[in-house]
């Protein structure tokens, strides 16, 4: 069989590389699918996520490899990597701690069923992201991708209120141009028309406040002054819809994907007190913003508010493994946990791979290179050197906006013809001259990962500038 050919791994210079013991022994359609992976591969397969698939494939921006900073192309050509891979790779790619890691955990325990079984890793880092956590948000739930932290962030709320006989509370609330992912909870938080249009209307209940991306502050680094009032919207749709009724609210504490919006003061604060005031659960999702990436480990400590749920993934395992997670206060674990029998399940959710060990074990290995390097403060600390540099473009004509916080920034230009096609042609010119950089519509999501240096970072604002000037 096609693994007995996979004999030994070999360790060269940071990478791992599978190694066939004797080529001329694997069957022929085998041996094609080995050959091919230094060749060029079909482009006719691969359906890709999230992507203009026929333009893509006319065009292809392939990485073969990666390494601290940069990615690297199959010419060998150098690609700086300004959004940390897409916010999951704050300590640097490739990072042989967390290869290693990964190999040790495959070949001593490569899978635990997670029903009913676990293994000590599970454990132990739940107790370590506990640990992150404010007080008494220390109940750690494993699934693989911040969609399903969601999804399952949704349940808990539904299950939570039911149990306590508030089984009307069947609606959420969240905000336009947030981002929850895509499974069909998410969609239905997610204030993004193109995620839900396609899709009809099988979606949970969800009532959408304004963005807080306005005029009043443009240009502001940080917080805005203004805005807090938008918190408001949340009181008129308590007033409108009977606060009652109301599951809970979802917000990201910076609104990542569309474009790093950063929340008007106090405007966190007064959600918390609303949702207080009439029983909502208060969830943040902290997909992008956990981890260090707002110069705290999460944002929930940057701006003082404690919500009752937190969602996390991306940079749990430095992006090595697909891995993610729900933070739930006690009050709701143990609500849940405590209502059912003994020998009961109790809360009616998981996935296969929920806790798998080498996702375990990399995100531990992650964990650990974040406290011997000291990586979040390192992120507060180049925070105000990225933001500087980012902000410097604000004398282009073609810049409309700017906003940033921590080691997370926006930087919206003016529409070209339709929406986002400015925004897609810029993110190609900046690949073209060696920098990979997220856009959404119209704005780039600029999120370097920690380990940059000051040079890096004069090295993304310069091509930034360049591939802006040309348009
Ligand atoms: N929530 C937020 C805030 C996100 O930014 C994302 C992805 O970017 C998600 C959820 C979905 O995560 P995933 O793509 O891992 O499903």
């Amino acid at each position: 069989m096609f693994q007995e050919k996979l004999t030994f791994w070999l360790y060269d210079s940071g990478s791992i590389y599978p190694i066939w013991s004797n080529l001329a022994e694997v069957p022929a359609f085998e041996k094609d699918n080995v050959m091919a992976s230094s060749a060029s591969p079909s482009m006719e397969n691969h359906w890709m996520p999230f992507s203009a698939n026929r333009d893509f494939k006319q065009d292809p921006k392939m990485f073969s490899r990666a390494e601290g900073v940069w990615y690297y192309d199959r010419e060998g050509k150098k690609i700086l990597d300004g959004s940390s891979g897409l916010f999951t790779t704050p300590a640097g790619h490739s990072r042989r701690e967390i290869a290693e890691a990964v190999y040790k955990q495959l070949s001593e325990l490569d899978f635990t069923p997670s029903f009913l079984r676990s293994h000590d890793k599970s454990f132990e880092l739940s107790t370590k992201i506990a640990a992150f956590m404010p007080e008494g948000l220390d109940k750690i739930f494993f699934v693989n991708s911040g969609s399903e932290a969601v999804d399952t962030a949704m349940k808990m709320a539904l299950n939570y209120h039911r149990i306590r006989g508030q089984g009307n509370r069947q609606m959420f609330v969240s905000r336009e141009r947030a981002y929850h992912g895509v499974n069909f909870g998410g969609v239905a938080l997610s204030g993004m028309v193109n995620n839900r249009r396609a899709f009809g209307s099988a979606l949970p209940s969800a009532v959408h406040m304004r963005h807080t991306h306005i005029p009043e502050n443009k240009f502001q680094v940080g917080e805005g002054e203004h805005g807090a009032d938008l918190a408001e919207d949340l009181a008129r749709i308590i007033a409108n819809y009977g606060g009652e009724n109301i599951a809970a609210v979802f917000v990201e504490p910076i609104a990542g994907s569309t474009g790093t919006l950063v929340p008007p003061k106090g405007y966190l604060k007064r959600l918390r007190e609303l949702c207080t005031q009439h029983g909502i659960l208060l969830v943040f999702d902290e997909v992008i913003t956990g981890f260090g990436r707002t110069g705290r480990s999460f944002a929930t400590h940057s701006f003082n508010v404690k919500p009752d749920l937190i969602t996390m993934a991306k940079a749990i395992t430095n992006g090595a493994q697909p891995m993610a997670a729900v933070a739930a206060s006690r009050e709701i674990h143990d609500t849940i946990v405590n209502a059912a029998p003994e020998n009961v399940t109790e809360f009616f959710h998981g996935y296969t791979w929920s806790a798998h060990p080498a996702a375990c074990a990399a995100s531990l290995a992650t964990l650990k290179i974040y406290e011997d390097e000291r990586l979040f403060e390192r992120a507060a600390q180049m925070s105000a050197y990225f933001l500087e540099g980012l902000f410097s473009l604000k004398d282009l004509p073609v810049v409309t906006d700017i906003r940033g916080y921590g080691m997370m920034g926006g930087v919206d230009v003016a529409p070209m013809g339709g929406p986002g096609a400015r925004g897609y042609q810029w993110q190609k010119r900046m690949f073209e001259s060696g920098l990979h950089i997220k856009t959404t519509g119209d704005a780039a999501v600029v999120a370097p990962p920690f380990v940059m240096e000051t040079a890096h970072i004069d090295q993304m604002i310069d091509i930034m500038r360049t591939t802006l000037k040309a348009f």
